[in-house]
């Protein structure tokens, strides 16, 4: 069976293609459940790389219509890849009861650290940062909100040498994950990105080896997710790649979020 639930569309000005050019093109490469997780919009601010708020009706009415249209070929699930922050606690329950979203993924590019400072984890400036992240992370996990953590790894995008404030935020993502039972996203779009050499050696930004090493042979539930921008992506060589790579690390890979698609 072919999954996944990180999907892009245009919508988020950096992603290209329809809501339908990506059915289309799952539908081609015989994915038989594709989830949509667009970024999502908050409705007080604007945090730039996503849709707009007046977009997020559209969005979810054209990922029904998409679902009676081809409900027969293919099972979609609608949902959104959001931030956390605990001001949101209120939206995000809205998301689920009064726009009938069925998931959100929990994509924290943006955080608050300890000092309640909005902060992009794209731009860490030290790894102290990482733990940040981490905390940020351990603490949206525990709302329940959040059906996987995408990228809980992408902080390693950052040219920082490996020291123990790394291990540290490794520990503090791991630990929540299992606490609350929420499976972590090996994520193909890190693939996508190639190998580069960092001060801890070549490799890819995300997914970090020492960060999946620790779940060797583990039942912590790790999902493949594609993060796909363009619709041929949605099962590329990335994600085969991805898959090989978790069958070596031998992770306790699941096919849905949901368990009645199983
Ligand atoms: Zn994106
Ligand atoms: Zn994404």
């Amino acid at each position: 069976m072919k999954t996944n639930f990180h999907t892009h569309t245009m919508r988020c000005n950096h992603a290209m293609g329809t809501e339908w050019d990506y059915v289309s093109s799952a539908i081609k490469q015989g994915v038989d459940i594709l989830g949509f997780s667009d970024h999502a919009p908050f409705p007080d601010k604007d945090y730039g790389l996503r849709m707009q708020y007046d977009e997020l009706d559209e969005y979810i009415e054209c990922i029904d219509k998409l679902s009676k249209e081809f409900g027969g070929i293919i099972k979609l699930h609608k949902g959104l890849e959001i931030e956390y922050q605990r001001i949101y606690l209120d939206y995000y329950k809205e998301l689920f009861e009064k726009h009938k979203l069925e998931y959100l993924a929990l994509g924290e590019h943006i955080y608050l650290n300890e000092s309640g400072k909005l902060r992009n984890i794209f731009f860490a400036e030290t790894t102290n940062d990482y733990v940040s992240y981490a905390l940020a992370v351990s603490e949206a996990l525990e709302t329940g909100f959040f059906a996987f953590v995408a990228h809980p790894d992408l902080m390693f995008i950052n040219e920082l040498a490996w020291d123990k404030n790394c291990d540290k935020a490794c520990e503090i993502i791991l630990l929540a994950a299992e606490k609350y039972d929420v499976p972590l996203e090996f994520n193909a779009n890190g693939l996508r990105r190639g190998e580069s050499l960092y001060p801890d050696g070549k490799r890819y930004p995300y997914p970090h080896f020492r960060f999946w090493e620790r779940l060797r042979g583990s039942r912590q539930k790790v999902i493949i997710g594609s993060d796909s921008h363009i619709p041929e992506q949605i099962y590329d060589e990335s994600m085969l790649r991805s898959e090989e790579l978790c069958a070596d690390l031998n992770l306790n890979v699941i096919k849905s979020i949901f368990e009645e698609d199983l």
